[in-house]
């Protein structure tokens, strides 16, 4: 392993593209900026997949903000019941629809400030709406895979996803933010298990420092 963590971005960076180029940008089904900000909103402590379950009736019936802006809590719960926190989720997506109504003209913000003071929504949600659907890189996504497989292969010594992406922003040329977070995303969810890491046949295993062979 090169001593040099940039070049150890680098060579990382490197092996994750052979072996997953073929990843997604993003595992939450979407049409436009609107319907990826309530989407990753939504999936904060759930599964992409449970996500996506939801979404068609949602934005069937509630297709842009100013229409989610009015919609009755009573009558978003039920649509969205499975993905969990949803008293809350559902409070959020409303409010937050009224603001991109009243501030935004009905358009999602192209800044981390502005998209942070949403309610419900994250630095990490802000991070994915700005690279998935403006592909503007003006943070590292970190969720629980990308911040799981930056520490096992010893990029971070941090545990707090705001941390690990500070490190990785320092480590990281500017225009390789995202393509690090969807290969490390895709790594982790196919290889790098939470529980059962395949180090066996990880293509990263010979400079990994959590490697179990
Ligand atoms: S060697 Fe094991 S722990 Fe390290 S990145 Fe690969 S799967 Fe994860």
């Amino acid at each position: 392993m090169p001593t040099d963590t940039k070049e150890q971005g680098k060579v990382i960076l490197k092996l994750l593209v052979k072996a997953h180029s073929d990843a997604p940008t993003t595992y939450l089904n979407h049409n436009n900026a609107f319907e990826m900000l309530i989407s990753t909103l939504l999936s904060a402590h759930t599964t992409d997949a449970s996500v996506n379950k939801v979404t068609p009736e949602l934005f069937s019936k509630y297709p842009g903000p100013r229409e989610m802006a009015k919609a009755e809590i009573d009558d978003l719960i039920p649509i969205i019941r499975t993905v969990g926190t949803y008293n809350r989720k559902s409070e959020y997506i409303k409010k937050a629809s009224e603001i991109l109504v009243e501030r935004y003209n009905g358009e999602v913000p192209k800044t981390i400030d502005e998209l942070i003071v949403l309610p419900g929504v994250s630095r990490k949600t802000s991070n994915v709406v700005l690279s998935v659907v403006f592909g503007i890189n003006e943070g590292v996504v970190v969720d629980t895979h990308i911040g799981r497989v930056t520490q096992r292969l010893g990029l971070t010594e941090q545990t707090k996803p705001d941390k690990i992406e500070k490190d990785l922003m320092e480590m990281l040329p500017r225009d390789k933010w995202y393509e690090y977070a969807r290969l490390a995303g895709a790594h982790g969810r196919r290889i790098c298990d939470a529980k059962k890491p395949k180090c066996a046949v990880c293509t990263l295993n010979h400079l990994c420092p959590s490697a179990v062979l």
